[in-house]
């Protein structure tokens, strides 16, 4: 992997919120096709770093630069810089007035990423890649807890992007619709998508991630491989961690 060119590249990111430092001296460099899992206890600030990464925060010192744009730079186009990026939430958020393939369709058509016909072809394509084919006219109220999510993951796909980021994509489902979540985001690593997850799934981070980063208190406590991470943790509060959730 180490031929492969860096993708994300944050150096010295501090991000606060008022008198709340919530992120500080984060250092991540993450190279193409590489999938790096993010853990750590609640509060740690994994989501806000995971939004620093497409500006849905701005951040407060340092620099975020990815695919070569600095995302702290005012002159980069942040349209541009998003549409590299699809992020996945916890909570699904789709159109529920909107069918499953229009809420997949919606976003390349208001960005005229082609004609609609295409758009749709396209939009089918991804469905059948998350096993979704024949819900394609169903409403997301029809749909069980882990289909919404695969419907999810399927419209950040649709705008083709070079980076996908997922928030505790399985954290609010039922046990039993975890796994068809966790095998679609596995097939996205087989093919190579670079992928930033943050996650409590510990024996999926252990299996898919090429490296696990161990966030606390706002800091990168230590990373390395799943192997290094999961079976010799050196830091305190990353042993302390595992400890419980392991
Ligand atoms: P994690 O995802 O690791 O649980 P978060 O990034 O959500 O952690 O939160 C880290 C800290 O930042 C918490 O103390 C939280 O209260 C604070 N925080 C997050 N978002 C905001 C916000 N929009 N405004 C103020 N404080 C926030
Ligand atoms: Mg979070």
């Amino acid at each position: 992997m180490a031929q492969r060119p860096d993708i994300i590249v944050v150096t010295d990111l501090a991000k606060s919120f008022g008198d709340n430092r919530v992120l500080r001296d984060v250092d991540l460099t993450i190279k193409e096709g590489e999938v790096v899992a993010i853990i750590g206890p609640s509060g740690a600030g994994k989501s806000t770093f995971l939004r620093c990464l497409n500006k849905l925060e701005d951040v407060t010192s340092g620099h975020v630069v990815v695919n070569g744009h600095d995302l702290t730079s005012k002159e980069t186009d942040l349209d541009a810089v998003r549409q590299d990026i699809g992020m996945v939430f916890q909570h699904f958020n789709l159109f529920p007035h909107m069918s499953v393939l229009e809420n997949v369709m919606l976003a390349p058509v208001e960005l005229r990423r082609g004609p609609k016909d295409e758009i749709r072809r396209q939009a089918m394509a991804l469905l059948a890649r998350v096993g979704l084919e024949e819900k394609a006219d169903a409403r997301p109220a029809q749909l069980s807890g882990g289909q919404k999510q695969r419907v999810a993951i399927a419209r950040a796909l649709a705008m083709k992007p070079e980076i996908m980021l997922f928030d505790e994509a399985t954290s609010a489902l039922d046990p039993e619709m975890v796994g068809e979540v966790l095998e679609v985001i596995r097939t996205l690593a087989d093919q190579g998508m670079t992928m930033v997850l943050v996650t409590h799934e510990m024996g999926f981070a252990r299996e898919v991630a090429d490296r696990v980063v161990f966030m606390a208190d706002g800091v990168i406590k230590e990373q390395g491989s799943p192997e290094e991470i999961f079976d010799r943790p050196q830091d305190p509060r990353t042993q302390d961690f595992l400890s419980k959730v392991l």
